[in-house]
């Protein structure tokens, strides 16, 4: 049975200029233990889709469909159960850590406060466990850590006393919301090895929110790209890096600095932006940046449909 499985999700929201339309009939599944990395540019639904399984959307929000979680409804759950299942059995880390840590409390007091609350652990067996956990994602001298303030940790430091705060209570799922965004690519790829490690160690699942589809291909199983809310191809990490065949996968591709810095050259980029998502045009919402648009594009949202391991939503024929 899936750990987690999103059936036709839908977030909207209600706005001065018009109803948002963020997240657009989204399905998946993750295992127990699975990685699935979703990846698009800014403004494509990825980070509502996330809040959404916390139950921590805009209270403008209107969300349908389903979020089961080991089997259970979480759309609709009420807030006390939705409180006792994130932090125990869903962690979430954000790109910013300085947004969830505390700047005017030391960094132990706001981990054992998680201990104390989810687990009833006493104050100080829950500092004692903060500090494993402290060494456990490789934080040097943790004790001495957990008197510290946030702003006297470097910035990989402090990502990693968010990865310890939110496993301190062993959770089945991690959402990762542009974990390595903000560091630099040696910090980078040390919290990406750090995620790998702790995935096997604690059988952890991990869905990973991204734009970046070179952090999709060090963590992930599996990859879904996703534009204007929806899924526009989806399948195993390395058959969608080696032969993805929908437009904006193989746009995305193109448009990471490995790829398009040939001899110097311009960086490649797709032309246009995400569109305005209060007014999604007719049909698939990539036409009007899409470079292989027909006139039926621009009247049918074309249905995913399976090509081989992937699954892709395109009117484009695979050997077009
Ligand atoms: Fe491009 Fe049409 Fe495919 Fe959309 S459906 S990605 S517009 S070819």
């Amino acid at each position: 049975m899936s750990l987690l499985a999103l059936e036709n999700l839908t977030v909207r929201f209600n706005t001065p200029d018009g109803v948002v339309r963020a997240v657009n009939g989204l399905s998946l599944e993750l295992a127990p233990g699975a990685t699935l990395g979703i990846v698009g540019e800014s403004g494509s639904g990825k980070s509502q889709t996330a809040l959404a399984v916390m139950g921590l959307l805009a209270g403008n929000a209107e969300v349908s469909g389903s979020v089961r979680y080991d089997g259970q409804e979480l759309l609709g759950l009420p807030a006390g159960k939705m409180n006792a299942l994130r932090g125990a059995e869903i962690g979430m880390i954000f790109q910013d850590p300085m947004t969830c840590l505390n700047p005017y409390l030391r960094i132990g007091p706001q981990m054992a406060e998680v201990l104390v609350q989810h687990r009833g652990l006493a104050w100080a067996a829950a500092l004692d466990a903060s500090a494993q956990m402290l060494d456990a994602v490789r934080v040097p001298d943790a004790r001495a850590r957990l008197r510290q303030y946030p702003h006297e940790l470097s910035g990989g430091q402090r990502q990693r006393v968010m990865i310890a705060m939110t496993l301190l209570c062993h959770p089945k799922l991690l959402i990762a919301d542009e974990p390595t965004t903000a560091l630099d690519v040696t910090i980078q790829a040390q919290i990406l090895d750090l995620l790998a490690g702790l995935r096997r160690e604690m059988g952890l699942a991990i869905l990973l929110i991204t734009h970046d589809l070179g952090v999709v291909a060090e963590l992930c199983d599996e990859a879904l790209v996703m534009y204007a809310g929806q899924t526009m191809e989806q399948g195993p990490t390395r058959q969608l890096l080696g032969r993805a065949t929908h437009p904006y996968t193989r746009g995305l591709l193109r448009s990471r600095p490995s790829a398009g810095l040939a001899a110097n050259g311009p960086l490649q980029a797709i032309p246009g932006a995400p569109p305005d998502l209060s007014r999604l045009p007719p049909g698939c919402p990539f036409q009007p940046r899409c470079r292989y648009a027909e006139p039926v594009c621009s009247e049918r949202m074309p249905q995913l449909q399976r090509d081989g391991d992937l699954r892709r939503a395109c009117h484009l024929r695979p050997a077009d």
